[in-house]
């Protein structure tokens, strides 16, 4: 089936009350009926529905289904935010000693937990320019546990050389962890590129509207021949000690191993869940999602084109101009559009503060992907906590301005930067 129809049914088979839109199912927990099978779920003989929301709500398995479809993986864990979804996708991997090799190039949230957080549990985060594959082998090692980047960069507009880095990987046997927030499935899908492994923040085009705060990890199909046997994930092959030694490479259900772990041991022992009504309004939004990301790629080529051609703007970041460096990775890896993402740069970090001010229709807010378009100066917020170099390399200078396009009139939108840029 195609996006459009998988985005409005997938993952959802009416129930007995044949409800045209999912329930909501807003319930802590579920009656097992008898004491047998409710051992039997605890023991993971009745796989993870209707037990305790925690692991698995029949609202947000609904969520994670129809992404899991929509990006062509195996199977989805729903979770709080974006920022846990990708928390609990490295915790999946590794522990104390360990390393992960990302790019530098990332959301400033996600450069902050891999070099501060992660680092005080002993997870060493090695940065490499997301272009420069030669830097990226150099850091990989025994214990590497994973290559994680994201499908397009935030704010640097960077579109990723997908098979060099997920061959490498692979030559490796190293999980690839994508961040495909910005792209939406609808546009890009890594799993069917080769990577393993989707991260998502909901908060952003899910809705498209704002609504809530949500995130959720998706692994490719047969992610199970990767794993298995292979040393640097022995966590997987070994007996676990909290499951009476259950071998979680050996228990595939349906499937299903990395989200399947992450669920019935990160999330029952830290439980950043998702609210089952938050779930229901990310189904909501997904219905229109295919719509949505083919107006906000129409949009922001049409208003990057104009700035290109503006004398104030040194430069313009969007994969979709002729010019720019990621033309050719964004035509080999995208479909469809390069979503409503781009930045550019005008002279200092002063005249970039300015015209935040004199724009009208855009809102300055640390948000991206809503349908009301939003204007940010990345140095002085989303990324402030990084140094001056960590900055540079994240592709943030003081006079970048970066627009998440909306799905107003595009016409008003170029006349409401070509005023404030003056
Ligand atoms: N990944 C990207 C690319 C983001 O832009 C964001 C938030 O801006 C996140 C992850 C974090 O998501 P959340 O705010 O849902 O925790």
């Amino acid at each position: 089936m195609k996006q459009q129809t998988l985005a409005i049914h997938a993952g959802y088979e009416k129930d007995e009350q044949r409800t045209m839109t999912v329930p909501i199912y807003m319930s802590t927990a579920f009656d097992f009926g008898s004491a047998e099978f409710a051992a039997s779920s605890f023991n993971l003989e009745q796989g993870t529905d209707n037990v305790y929301t925690r692991v698995g709500n029949p609202t947000s398995a609904v969520f994670e289904k129809r992404m899991a479809a929509m990006e062509g993986g195996a199977a989805g864990l729903a979770l709080a935010s974006g920022m846990s979804a990708i928390f609990y996708s490295i915790l999946n991997v590794a522990e104390a000693g360990d390393n992960i090799v990302c790019a530098t190039q990332l959301y400033g949230g996600t450069v902050t937990l891999f070099t501060h957080t992660l680092k005080r549990l002993g997870i060493e985060a090695r940065m490499f320019n997301v272009h420069d594959h030669e830097e990226m082998k150099a850091l990989i090692d025994e214990k590497t546990k994973c290559i994680f980047f994201e499908s397009i960069t935030n704010p640097s507009i960077d579109v990723p050389d997908f098979e060099a880095i997920i061959n490498e990987a692979n030559a490796h046997g190293i999980i690839t962890i994508v961040d495909n927030t910005v792209a939406t499935p609808v546009l890009c899908q890594p799993l069917l590129l080769g990577a393993d492994v989707v991260v998502h923040s909901a908060s952003k085009y899910t809705t498209g509207q704002g609504l809530a705060i949500g995130g959720i990890v998706v692994e490719r199909v047969n992610l199970v021949e990767k794993i298995a046997g292979n040393n640097r994930y022995n966590h997987f092959n070994e007996p676990e000690v909290s499951y009476h030694g259950l071998v979680f490479s050996d228990s595939v259900v349906s499937g299903i191993l990395f989200t399947f772990r992450m669920r019935m041991v990160l999330m029952r022992d830290t439980g950043a869940v998702i609210s089952p009504f938050n779930s229901w309004l990310f189904i909501q939004g997904l219905e229109t999602l295919p719509l949505r990301m083919k107006q906000h790629s129409e949009s922001a080529l049409a208003i990057a084109k104009h700035l290109e051609a503006h004398p104030k703007v040194k430069r313009v970041n969007y994969p979709g101009l002729e010019s720019n460096h990621n033309y050719v990775m964004g035509q080999n890896y995208f479909n469809g559009g390069h979503s409503g993402l781009l930045s550019f740069e005008v002279e200092d970090r002063e005249a970039a503060q300015k015209i935040v001010d004199a724009t009208e229709i855009f809102s300055i807010v640390a948000n991206i992907g809503d349908s009301k378009s939003i204007i940010t100066h990345p140095a002085s917020t989303t990324h402030q906590q990084l140094s001056e170099q960590e900055l540079i390399d994240a592709g943030v200078p003081g006079g970048l301005i970066r627009l998440s396009v909306g799905l107003e009139d595009t016409q008003d939108l170029i006349a409401d930067l070509e005023k404030a840029l003056g």
